[in-house]
């Protein structure tokens, strides 16, 4: 039989050390392109296949490939598997003694590894560097390589140095791949890596078995029991919330509603933690309730549903905690329950942080584009994938595309709010403003004479959940601004609403959902 892995070995090595039948989307090209010496950026979701686009090379050129990453637990999880396939791999980081980290040293030296993952900071040392340079070396792969930039969610100082490998060893290949890079960011790895003459690899970031969905925020508990008992009872899903406390909080109330939740965050027992996560690897229908600390590196097929109770920080966080779920290519759910005061915090946290203004600028730009898909009118698919240079047309697989929001001319409403927001002297939060155009007498109202206000009372026509919504849209749209102790305030986009020379064309608020089967059942 004339069998096509006769003729690649970079096919014989998938099946035989690997066990998989063939390669997936980018890899053989990838695989290909580096194993023969050249130089790559690869751009591809998490769960796309990565780690065999390096690993792969490794096994096939002579010596040995060095790994950068940067996430310590992972590294291990990973040498161990490989390890399990006969791979000869190990690791060098800061968990090991000195002792180990020497015998592998010595492997090393002697050719008797196919890879080797070390940690960045240790990579640099000159300890290290010498170890290279006496040794045969296959290529560098650099994970996560996002971590160069400040544009990205995750930078890190060391990855800048990284550029030493191309200075040093400039006839080893090196592939630097991340699953999260807009535009920008890209240009950034390829400067800060001296990539320019890499072969730019990029897959498409569509995952077409994830549903997305986002719902207004109104009983979060509810609403996300409500969605966890309609469509996913008894299967695995991630809750994500901001803060540990709510972790602690939401994982306690699941339970007393009969299901498996367990929480996870960095303030739990390093024991209780990987009880947790083993639990939830193995275990069938475990909700894990967790902070962003969960998620790197696990690698459960299975993940039916990723919920957010809170707004992630940007579009990338985003996508990557969602991509999270249907790994194995099934149905799956991204749900997000979000709200105005979501918008609020997140801006807060941005504002009060540490960070240089410059760092802070990109916070909020990032912040923004995930508000724009949030709010946007339209498939939320095709926001996410634009936001990542992918053009894409509506998918039918979102709650935009199977339930269209009804629009409506909300210049009139816009202009009643705006003015409100200016009259009272632009520093009053969402609640307040709402409170003034229903004309409710309440004590906040009336002390501040607000009652006296030309506006108040003049938003009765809508309900307080529409006005809620508008005011969000408006924030989504740049028109309004919020000061860091949540008052709303104008901003220059506003003006020509404001004066009756633009049309604002807002999303209708879906009347009440009818009063949910849940409470009636168990
Ligand atoms: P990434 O690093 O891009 O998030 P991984 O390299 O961890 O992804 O791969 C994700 C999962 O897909 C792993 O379980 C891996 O074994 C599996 N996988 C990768 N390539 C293939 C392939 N060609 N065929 C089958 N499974 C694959
Ligand atoms: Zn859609």
């Amino acid at each position: 039989m004339n069998s096509p892995e006769i003729l690649d070995p970079a096919l014989h090595t998938l099946r035989h050390t690997f066990g998989y039948p063939a390669f997936r989307g980018e890899q053989a090209a990838i695989v290909g392109h580096v194993q023969g010496g050249g130089d790559a950026l690869v751009l591809m979701p998490t769960g796309g296949g990565k780690s065999l686009c390096y690993q792969i090379p490794s096994l096939l050129r002579e010596g040995c490939g060095i790994v950068v990453s940067p996430l310590i637990a992972l590294m291990q999880d990973q040498v161990q598997a490989l390890c399990q396939l006969g791979v000869r791999a190990a690791f060098l980081n800061s968990t090991l003694e000195a002792a180990e980290a020497s015998a592998i040293e010595r492997r090393l030296l002697a050719g008797e590894l196919d890879l080797l993952y070390v940690a960045p900071e240790r990579l640099l040392n000159p300890r290290c560097q010498g170890l290279i340079e006496s040794s045969r070396i296959a290529l560098f792969a650099i994970d996560e390589a996002h971590c160069v930039s400040q544009w990205g969610h995750d930078f890190r100082p060391e990855y800048r140095q990284l550029t030493i490998l191309h200075e040093r060893f400039p006839n080893i290949p090196r592939i630097a791949l991340t699953a999260t890079a807009d535009a920008a960011t890209r240009a950034e790895i390829i400067e800060r890596l001296a990539l320019e003459e890499a072969r730019v690899f990029v897959s498409s970031f569509d995952r077409p078995n994830i549903r997305y969905t986002v719902v207004e925020k109104d009983n979060p508990r509810k609403q996300l029991l409500k969605f966890i008992r309609t469509h996913h009872e008894g299967d695995a899903g991630i809750v994500y919330c901001l803060s540990r406390k709510k972790v602690e909080e939401t994982a306690t109330w699941l339970r007393t509603e009969g299901i498996s939740a367990l929480p996870y965050h960095a303030g739990l027992d390093a024991a209780v933690r990987a009880d947790h996560q083993t639990r939830f690897v193995r275990g069938d229908g475990i909700v894990m309730v967790a902070t962003v600390a969960f998620g790197m590196g696990i690698d459960k097929p299975d993940v039916r549903f990723v919920a957010h109770l809170d707004l992630p920080k940007s579009l990338e966080a985003y996508y990557q905690e969602t991509g999270r779920a249907g790994r194995d290519g099934l149905p799956s759910n991204a749900w997000m329950a979000y709200g105005l005061q979501d918008m609020v915090l997140q801006r807060e946290m941005i504002e009060q942080s540490q960070a240089p203004d410059e760092v802070k600028r990109v916070e909020r730009r990032k912040l923004e584009a995930l508000l724009g898909y949030s709010e946007a009118p339209a498939c939320r698919r095709e926001v996410l994938l634009r936001y990542f240079g992918e053009e894409s047309t509506p998918c039918g697989n979102c709650d935009m595309c199977i339930t269209p929001p009804e629009t409506f001319d909300a210049s009139l409403p816009a202009q009643q709010a705006l003015s409100t927001i200016y009259r009272s002297g632009q520093r009053y939060g969402a609640a307040h403003i709402i409170d003034i155009l229903m004309g409710k007498s309440v004590a906040k109202i009336t002390e501040r004479g607000h009652d006296k206000l030309s506006t108040f009372g003049i938003g009765k026509a809508l309900p307080e959940a529409q006005w809620n919504s508008l005011l969000r849209q408006f924030v989504a749209q740049g028109l309004l601004g919020v000061n860091e102790f949540g008052g709303l305030m104008l901003l220059d986009a506003c003006r020509p609403v404001l004066r009756g020379e633009a049309t604002f064309m807002a999303k209708r608020v879906r009347a009440a959902a009818p009063k949910a089967a849940a409470s009636v059942r168990r």
